[in-house]
């Protein structure tokens, strides 16, 4: 019988693995009888096909049964290119955004789920423009966007701001998201929260205008 049951790997961000990952995930895949593994659209690897058993038992071995709460108070998920270490093209590194932005606490949980993308140049692989925040690469440091989404009902986010460092785009990434979670009903997306309220009173507040 073939299970429709899908169990995200925990601790794969962004896509990265070394090849001891790759020899760890290996042998969990076929210790388990993993039917299918998948590599998703948001960098992430899905065990695919287990049945109910199976899949307590490997969520038991890698202890998270109780160990990660669910929490709104972090973003959903950050999709990053290679970036300035590995990519030619690069004008920035993507690492450290990424982790920065993966383990950031947020001053409350926040309205809906929120997704990151983060392009190490212009070329835009991480389709920033279509994330709920979006960082790009440009020759004079980040551009920051908001309110982007890839759904059903499409939209391309609004800029915030460019010309920004690392520690500032990380910043601002933070103030932009504390005062959507303080301001958003809830379940309501980035992309629909700008357009029901415009840009405006949310640029005026992150960046001190
Ligand atoms: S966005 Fe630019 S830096 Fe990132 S993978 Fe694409 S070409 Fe390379």
């Amino acid at each position: 019988m073939n299970y429709k049951s899908f169990f995200p790997m925990p601790g794969i961000n962004a896509g990265m693995l070394t090849l001891e990952d790759l020899e760890r995930i290996t042998d969990l895949a076929r210790r388990y009888e993993v039917p299918m593994v998948k590599i998703t659209g948001a960098q992430r690897l899905y065990f695919q096909g287990l049945s109910p058993e199976k899949l307590a038992e490997v969520k038991e071995e890698l202890q998270l049964l109780d160990s990660l709460p669910h929490t709104r108070n972090r973003v959903h998920y950050v999709q990053a290119c290679p970036g300035k270490n590995w990519c030619s093209s690069a004008t920035s590194e993507t690492e450290r955004m990424e982790k920065a932005i993966n383990k950031m606490e947020l001053d409350g949980p926040l309205p809906y789920k929120v997704k990151v993308g983060i392009s190490g140049c212009t070329r835009c692989c991480c389709e920033s423009w279509m994330r709920d925040i979006g960082l790009t690469a440009e020759k004079k440091g980040w551009r920051l966007s908001f309110g982007g989404n890839a759904a059903g009902n499409p939209r391309i986010g609004d800029l915030i701001a460019k010309g920004l460092s690392d520690d500032e785009a990380i910043e601002l990434v933070r103030k932009t998201l504390n005062y959507y979670l303080k301001t958003a009903e809830f379940k309501t997306r980035s992309a629909r929260y700008v357009e029901r309220y415009g840009i405006d009173d949310l640029k005026k507040a992150v960046l001190g205008e």
